[in-house]
């Protein structure tokens, strides 16, 4: 999946997210990617979240509109990431053989993300030029 999150200079939010399908999927399958509230979610009030990864597990938490609405409660980007990584993790109880990985922000412009295997990363352009972040890991390497 590719995610994407924008703000524009008035301060509204926007995002948009594109799926890769998954491999070896059925046929028929519907993943998170087109999914609303699954693989992406955006409320202008607060922010918005995107999904990549085993949209099944994504789904079941309704994973962006969860992010979106931590954030709501007062949670940042990154925590609210994390909160939603973890409670995938908490429904899956000690499966560690798929990845997600989540990037949200919020309408003060700050950024979060987080994914179960390292190897995950998202760019940040805030128009002073690109900067590629590092995603935090749920399972360290
Ligand atoms: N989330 C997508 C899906 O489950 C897979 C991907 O990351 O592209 O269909």
């Amino acid at each position: 999946t590719i995610g994407m999150l924008c703000m524009d200079w008035a301060g509204d939010i926007c995002g948009a997210c594109t799926t890769s399908g998954l491999a070896f999927k059925m046929r028929g399958r519907v993943g998170d990617s087109p999914v609303i509230g699954a693989g992406l979610y955006v409320d202008n009030e607060v922010g918005g979240a995107t999904a990549t990864g085993l949209g099944e597990e994504v789904i079941r938490t309704v994973g962006s509109f969860l992010i979106v609405e931590l954030m709501r409660q007062g949670m940042s980007p990154q925590q609210a990431c994390e909160e939603g990584v973890r409670r995938i993790m908490a429904k899956n109880r000690g499966r560690t053989d798929f990845q997600i990985g989540f990037i949200a922000l919020n309408k003060q412009g700050q950024t979060g993300a987080y994914c179960i295997h390292p190897g995950f990363s998202y760019r940040l352009y805030n128009g002073e030029g690109h900067r590629n972040i590092p995603s935090e890991t749920y399972l360290k390497s």
